[in-house]
């Protein structure tokens, strides 16, 4: 529950981040010409808005992560509670192709890495190594 509360909320946060950063420049292009020091507050606000969005998106991260490293210590998968097994998983995210080692929900089809990360390819077949 809580795991799947943080990881839509990591999901979504994105989103809501680049909406703030919309609406702070219709804020500040609506001031432009009715009171200028507006858009320039807004301006060296700036900077310190991206470190608080992508700060936030890894703070999120970090906590996600850490819910279920803690549920796949006891083999329990940490969407649905289901029993996880060990398999080899595509990493959509890593450099090489090669397989690596997660953990494999039977009852929602999810695979975890060991850090608790979300893999989202799905199971590699079999029938394509024939050669
Ligand atoms: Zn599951």
């Amino acid at each position: 529950m809580l795991y799947r509360f943080t990881h839509a909320l990591a999901e979504a946060y994105g989103f809501v981040a680049f909406g703030c950063f919309v609406l702070l420049f219709l804020i500040a292009f609506a001031f432009t010409v009715l009171y200028p020091i507006v858009p320039l507050i807004l301006i060296m606000l700036a900077p310190f808005a991206v470190v608080l969005a992508v700060g936030g998106s890894r703070l999120l991260r970090i906590i996600e992560h850490s819910i279920a490293r803690r549920r796949l210590q006891t083999s329990r998968c940490p969407n649905c509670g289901g029993r996880c097994e060990a398999a080899r998983r595509m990493d959509s995210d890593a450099d090489d192709e090669a397989p690596v080692e997660a953990l494999a929900c039977a009852g929602c089809g999810r695979a975890f890495a060991a850090s608790g990360r979300l893999l989202q390819t799905p199971p590699q077949s079999s029938s394509s190594a024939a050669h």
